[in-house]
């Protein structure tokens, strides 16, 4: 599926490329337009003008200085170009935005519409691409394995779990260590790419700063309800913005088959890949971070 990841990415540029040269070729399309639509006082000035010299005082061009001064026209040296109103097309408050190619953020809009979940991923997802598109430790860590880590991200579509795994799992092991399992932050399919869907547990520290425990019986006897438990992603708070980003990029490193599966967290794996991701990532998360955190407070 390697081809399936590189190609997606060389079509977003190409589109985003497309949108470019549109913006800029605009304006003589309307230009043109408007001659084909309105000949009269722009195609008059244009078919009687002069060739453009400078040495107007030579014999050569007085025929035309005089033309142009009869007709009121002024020299065409000296007649400012036609302004068309720069107008972008792909603005949200143009009413005419037949044509263009203008790429919509169509994950941005989705987030934007599923409530304060949604609200939490946009801004955790906004500092993760301005980490992803800057020259970082973290992003040339991603661009070992994808050349271009924010396309590739801002591809991506994120699903709420609202019915995922809530409770903090306690289990007494012989030895007398208790084990404890919190419930799942993120949820991707490994190495799937572009256009994958990170699934984030409504429950787990991504949203939630606490969880309740209960005590798992090894005879299968019923949960007993043992307090509550913080939860965190490596070394940051539940629900904090640390926490937010730091997991979209644990998750995004799946998807780039950066990091290993570590499905059911076995051995401690999942805690070693966000090891991982702090070792090349932690000053770009803790910067963003805060970064989020004074712009929310204004
Ligand atoms: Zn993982």
């Amino acid at each position: 599926m390697y081809s399936a990841r590189r190609n997606i990415p060389a079509v977003t540029l190409l589109f985003i490329m497309s949108s470019l040269s549109g913006t800029v070729a605009f304006p003589q399309a309307v230009k043109f337009i408007r001659r084909a639509a309105d000949p009269l006082p722009l195609a008059n000035m244009l078919v009687g003008r002069a060739p453009c010299r400078r040495d107007s005082g030579s014999a050569v061009t007085a025929p035309h200085a005089a033309i142009a001064a009869s007709s009121d026209l002024g020299s065409p040296c000296n007649t400012p170009p036609v302004k068309v109103p720069s107008v972008n097309p792909c603005n949200a408050s143009s009413p005419a935005q037949i044509g263009c190619h203008a790429p919509r953020d169509l994950v941005q809009e989705d987030l934007a519409a599923m409530g304060k979940p949604g609200q939490k991923i946009l801004r955790a997802r906004d500092r993760v691409l301005e980490i992803l598109q800057t020259e970082n430790a973290c992003s040339a860590w991603f661009r070992e394995k994808d050349a271009n880590p924010a396309d590739t991200f801002r591809t991506l579509s994120f699903a709420v779990d609202r019915k995922g795994e809530e409770f903090v799992l306690e289990s007494r092991n012989p030895g007398d260590m208790n084990i404890f399992r919190s419930p799942y932050v993120a949820w991707v399919f490994q190495a799937d790419g572009s256009y994958a869907t990170i699934t984030i547990n409504l429950k787990g520290a991504f949203f939630s700063p606490m969880a309740r425990v209960v005590e798992v019986q090894k005879e299968g006897g019923p949960w007993s309800l043992l307090g509550v438990r913080v939860l965190g992603v490596g070394p940051y708070a539940g629900d904090s913005m640390h926490a937010q980003i730091l997991a979209l990029l644990h998750e995004f490193g799946h998807l780039v088959d950066l990091l290993p599966t570590d499905e059911g967290d076995q051995d401690g794996k999942s805690v070693q890949n966000t090891s991982e991701v702090l070792r090349f990532c932690r000053t770009e998360v803790e910067y963003k971070a805060r970064r989020g955190a004074l712009s929310a407070a204004r």
